[in-house]
């Protein structure tokens, strides 16, 4: 680890250098550091809440640390919970706020694998050690709510100043104790508008291969939270400056190579910025879909080409790009379920006659299937016009949308049966085609 010499110094800054309002922090982190300094314990806000208050940013979350056990913490809150997976943590609840605190640990005497991954980080230790054990030295500065200082053991307050994402301690140590700061020193930076220092980036291009030891899981959390950033455009792209996209989203190496797809996903990124941005919700399921939408239509090209029928080409591509993806980066099961609605919709939305298109009205995944194709008709891959007709439709009156609908082709062969009840006329009465093979 860090600092097996001489301890790092401390530097203190006053309120009147830092410039952070005690008004600006919530409710909930004050109350949870005045409960604890009233049990004597010490209490911080820590991490990502005091970089971007110093940044004038308006925090995510607010982060607490302590020397308080987690034992002690949750005995001191009626509202909190013990979370214990990777290391022991205790959820705090104030109304909607959730305040997450952590003991102080040390970040050494853990396990670790062959390539230095650390399995386990929960051996506790001193306010000195929980600095050193952060990944960067922005992220690594206490805020006392009760004097209004800052404490600085690693530079971070010059970096942040700086707008310099620096990792503490040596670069390549700390990227293989690991392997996920390195994306997260790319999120960081792209967030922020940081630039990685030198020393930080130089390895990163060479250890990236060790993303492949981290758990498929945790990638995944890693990648939704760098998709949700509000700035994931320029994640992605500096993720692949950076060169740590192999293996993560196989998709970003061929994408670039195809016009209607690069265009297609950087409009997906930026309406998602555009969404986080303003507040609004993005759905994870939309998202990925989106990411991996070339790779489906790709995938069921040539699953047509060996003479499949279009639909079960279209259910085979689905399962082939999802089940090529889960080696790496797995997408759990509740989202690839939504994926594959939106997906197994868009063959469907293209046609424009007959009952079932009347029956689409009210698919559950309806709007995000709509939306998903008003994407693809941006990006040029269908027709405007059937984006536009969609839209009207869905507004439209029934009668118009009766005089709406393109009249079915004459049947070539044997004519289906036509059923003769009026409940036949009902929306989600008629039977609907193109339902996924068994
Ligand atoms: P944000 O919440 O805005 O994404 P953050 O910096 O608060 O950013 P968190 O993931 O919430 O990030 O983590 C809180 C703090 O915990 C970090 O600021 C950092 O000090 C520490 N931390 C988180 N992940 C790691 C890691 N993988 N290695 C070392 N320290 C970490
Ligand atoms: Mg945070």
């Amino acid at each position: 680890m860090f600092n097996m010499g001489a301890e790092p110094r401390l530097t203190v800054y006053a309120r009147d250098k830092h410039g952070i309002a005690r008004s600006s922090i919530s409710r909930g982190a004050l109350k949870v550091c005045e409960i604890l300094q009233t049990h004597k314990f010490s209490a911080y806000i820590v991490g990502g809440a005091v970089r971007d208050l110093l940044l004038g940013v308006v925090p995510k979350d607010f982060d607490v640390a302590t020397d308080a056990h987690p034992d002690d913490v949750h005995r001191l809150f009626r509202r909190s919970h013990l979370i214990g997976r990777r290391f022991k943590l205790v959820h705090v609840l104030f109304g909607s706020e959730t305040v997450e605190v952590s003991t102080f640990r040390a970040g050494e005497g853990g396990e670790a694998d062959e390539h230095g991954r650390l399995l386990r980080d929960n051996v506790y230790g001193s306010r000195v050690q929980d600095a050193a054990r952060r990944d960067f030295t922005a992220n690594a500065l206490y805020y006392d709510p009760h004097d209004e200082t800052v404490l600085d053991y690693h530079g971070g307050y010059a970096d942040v100043r700086k707008k310099t994402m620096r990792i503490i301690g040596d670069p390549i140590l700390r990227f293989r104790e690991d392997p996920v700061r390195m994306l997260r020193a790319v999120r960081f930076a792209a967030k922020l508008g940081f630039s990685i220092d030198p020393k930080t980036r130089a390895p990163i291009r060479e250890l990236a291969d060790l993303l492949e030891n981290v758990p498929a899981a945790r990638l995944f959390e890693e990648m939704l939270k760098l998709l949700l950033s509000g700035h994931s455009a320029a994640c992605l792209a500096q993720l692949r400056k950076e060169g740590l996209h192999h293996g993560l989203l196989p998709l970003l190496d061929v994408i670039v190579e195809q016009p209607l797809g690069e265009r297609f996903l950087r409009l997906a990124l930026e309406q998602t910025d555009t969404r986080i941005q303003t507040g609004k919700s993005v759905s994870p399921a939309f998202l990925f879909a989106a990411l991996l939408w070339h790779e489906v239509l790709a995938a069921w090209k040539l699953n047509e080409a060996k003479d499949m029928r279009s639909i079960p080409a279209l259910y085979l591509a689905m399962d082939e790009v999802l089940d090529a993806q889960t080696d790496k980066l797995s997408i759990p099961r509740r989202l690839t379920t939504t994926m594959k609605e939106i997906w197994a919709l868009q063959p469907r939305l293209e046609q424009r006659s007959g009952k079932r298109t009347l029956v689409l009205l009210t698919h559950p995944r309806f709007r995000a299937g709509y939306d998903f194709m008003l994407l693809r008709a941006e990006s040029g891959e269908v027709p405007m016009e059937l984006a536009n007709w969609w839209t009207r439709f869905q507004d439209a009156e029934l009668e118009e949308r009766n005089a709406m609908l393109i009249p079915d082709a004459a049947p070539k062969k044997r004519p289906r049966r036509r059923r003769k009840s009026k409940a036949a006329d009902l929306p989600g009465a008629a039977p609907v085609q193109d339902d996924p093979p068994n």
